[in-house]
Order: structure tokens, then sequence, then C-alpha cells
């Protein structure tokens, strides 16, 4: 498999960027996700042309409108960043970037929760997002973006995870040539996870499909990847990934005699009580799927959305 490229705060690489002259080195993004991923990495503060080690900067302001200051010397430093951003911005556009992951509550990479201090003294409100966070939001609304301290949370490092690789599929798929063939594949092999995500987009999704030829592809194209990434940011929660797993059950009624349904009927409830993790079920499908040479299902994103071994899947 081609290494996912993903964009990530140069300090959680373990650079030596951040105002104190330290790093946020983050253990799993660099060696347990640094296996599959390649980083192109930026950070604002430096490159934007503040020294290392530099001032401390907050934003300062109302929760509506802020800017960008050092802490004692009170310079606003936005319009500085701005102007570097704008460059930075149109370079990620010609990258087939499948994620970026930024570093929590710094006032130029926080996605969110940054604090806004008053700028007169009082207590400060954690509504902010980053300077250079905020522009890449606007810029990319589509594309999987996390902060470190959210990836701690298995249920949404899995979420993200999962983006990022459907974002690597969809990527690959263009680089090899859109065509409405290759399109109606794809979802094809993506059906049952867009279930797990979100059943209505799944079935809006097949009606969308079903019409292809009435749409100019450039268009179809755009309407269906909006669709694709508003369904998979929806959690896919135990009563969603129930469903998927009875109706993929469903495939197996003439091979598997009544007491191995009733097996894994059992393993489901388990998994949807929180009583045993998703790979428990999924696993046991998985060995029914190529005990029966099952086709439709082995293609199925859903049973293999990432590699096993960043053991996502393993959580209760
Ligand atoms: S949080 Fe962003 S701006 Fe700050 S040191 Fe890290 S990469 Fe640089």
């Amino acid at each position: 498999m081609d290494k996912i490229l993903l964009g990530v705060s140069s300090c959680l690489l373990g650079k030596q960027v951040r105002f104190d002259g330290g790093h946020k080195h983050d253990a799993w993004v660099v060696d347990t996700l640094g296996t599959y991923a390649e980083y192109f990495d930026l950070c604002p503060e430096h490159q934007c042309g503040m020294p290392i080690p530099r001032e401390a900067m907050n934003l300062k302001g109302t929760k509506d409108e802020y800017r960008m200051l050092t802490n004692k010397t009170l310079v606003d430093k936005t319009d500085q960043m701005l102007s570097w951003c704008a460059p930075r911005i149109e370079e990620l556009r010609t990258k087939a970037l499948c994620g970026y992951i930024l570093k929590s509550k710094s006032p130029s990479c926080g996605m969110e929760r940054v604090k806004i201090y008053p700028l007169h003294g009082g207590a400060a409100a954690k509504t902010g997002v980053g300077i250079f966070a905020k522009e890449l939001l606007t810029a990319f609304p589509l594309l999987p973006v996390e902060e470190e301290g959210r990836l701690h949370d298995p249920v949404l490092r899995e979420n993200f995870i999962e983006r990022v690789f459907v974002m690597h599929s969809w990527n690959t798929l263009q680089k090899e040539g859109l065509t409405a063939g290759s399109l109606v594949r794809f979802h094809t092999r993506h059906k049952y996870l867009l279930m797990a995500h979100s059943p209505a987009h799944y079935r809006d999704m097949g009606k969308l499909v079903a019409d292809i030829r009435k749409y100019p592809l450039d268009e179809f194209r755009d309407l269906y990847f909006e669709q694709l990434m508003s369904a998979c940011i929806r959690h896919a929660t135990p009563s969603k990934h129930q469903n998927v797993l009875l109706h993929m059950l469903g495939y197996f009624k003439k091979e598997l005699d009544t007491f191995e349904k009733q097996e894994l009927i059992r393993l489901i409830a388990q998994y949807k009580d929180g009583l045993i993790p998703l790979i428990v079920p999924i696993t046991l499908l998985n060995h029914y799927v190529r005990k029966y040479n099952q086709e439709y299902l082995a293609d199925q994103v859903y049973l293999h959305p990432h590699p096993v071994e960043l053991k996502l899947r393993n959580h209760a």
C-alpha cells in the first residue's frame, strides 16, 4: 500500500519549533500511524518568520473577533501569519492530502476550544480556533482534520483514521482516472461502511449513484464526495454496527448451521452491549467470508477499513 499523505503540525513530529525551543513529540502519531503515513509538516509560527525561541502568543479579543498577540509586548502577529497562510493553502491544494493532524490549544494550530483572553483582563473563553487552523478548515471543509489530544479518544481516533483511509482511496481513484464505472465500483465497495456511519446517507447515496448518467461526471464527483465525507464524519455507533453485521450475516443463510448463526448473533449482541470489542464479530465474519469465498463481502471496505495493526476496533 502507498503511504497515506497527512499534513501535521511540525512540533508533533518532535521538531524543536515551539516558542520555548521545545517540541510536542507524539509517539502514536510518529511511531504507530507513521508506519502508514508520510507527513508533510508545517510550523506556521516559525515558517511565517518568527524566531525560535520567541515570545509566547495568545488569542485576544472576543468570541466573534480576536487577534493573535504576543503575551507581554502585545504585538499583533495576525497579519504576518495570514500573509504566510494564503500561499501555503494554495500549496496544500496541489497535494493529495488525506488528512491533517493539528496541535491542540495553540493560537496558530488549535482546531477548537483555544483560549481567547479579553483584551483588558478577565477569564479566558475556550471558544477560539488557531489562526492557521481556521484558514485550513475553511479551505478544506471536507478534509479529515483532528488534534493530537482528541486522537487519544478511541472513538474519535477510529473515526478520523477511517475517514483518512476513505480519503486515500478517493484520491487514488482520482489519480487512476475517474470514470462512471470506477465511481460505481468505489461506491459498491463502501456500501456497508456508509451504512455503519449513516443509514440515511447510505440510502440517499444509493439513489444518487443510480442516477449517475444524468450528471456531467465532474458535477457528480463533487456531489458524491460531499455526501461521502459528510456520511463518514458521523460516528458509527454500536447500534449501527449491529445493523450492518446482521445484514452481513444474511449472506450466509445457506452455509451456516443454526449453531453457527446463533454464535455469531450472540457475539454481535455482546459487542452491542459493550462486553467485547468490534474486532471479535468482525474476525468471525471475515473467517466465513474466506471459508465460503463470499466475493461481495470480501470486497467490502467495512470488513478491513484500516490496517489491523492500528488496533482501532479493539476497544469495547
Ligand atoms: S503548535 Fe503549530 S505553530 Fe506552534 S510550534 Fe507547533 S507547529 Fe509550530
